[in-house]
């Protein structure tokens, strides 16, 4: 039987369906979907950059009300702060304004989620940037909302 949460996912934090099948694989071979000798197994979405410390490439599972959803993907396995290298954090700036400018981005945000996943509400647990331009023009537009913590009923 898949359990739910191990030390690289927590199925318990994924939104969609398609989501969660991918993740029940993932579970019963207990590696890192984020890990780069992993990533192309599962995320089907092209490498847009490739610096030093992260890989940029768009979320498989957008948010909904996004008009982009971008992962920065640390290339290490690190799941706390305190693993990552110092000098990451000013490539991971310029990485973001890059993008910004690229695709011309009005406004939006993002946020790095870490260490356990009942605290952090990640899926997969390797540090990765979710950076976020919301689909804020649309009619049927809402907010988007970054969740952090799981709730005690979704845990198992
Ligand atoms: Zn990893």
């Amino acid at each position: 039987m898949t359990k739910n949460k191990n030390s690289f996912i927590n199925i318990n934090n994924s939104r969609e369906d398609d989501q969660i099948e991918v993740m029940k694989k993932i579970a019963d071979r207990a590696h890192c979907p984020f890990c780069e000798k992993n990533l192309r197994l599962y995320h089907k979405n092209p490498i847009l950059r490739e610096g030093k410390y992260w890989l940029v490439t768009k979320n498989q599972w957008p948010y909904k009300h996004t008009k982009h959803h971008l992962l920065l993907i640390y290339k290490q396995h690190a799941v706390k702060l305190t693993e990552l290298d110092s000098a990451a954090g000013t490539e991971m700036f310029d990485l973001i304004k890059e993008l910004e400018q690229n695709f011309a981005f009005e406004g939006g945000g993002f946020a790095m989620r870490f260490g356990d996943t009942d605290f952090s509400a990640g899926t997969v647990n390797h540090l990765h940037v979710q950076l976020v331009v919301p689909d804020a023009m649309s009619e049927d537009f809402e907010p988007v909302k970054i969740k952090l913590g799981l709730q005690w009923e979704k845990r198992v």
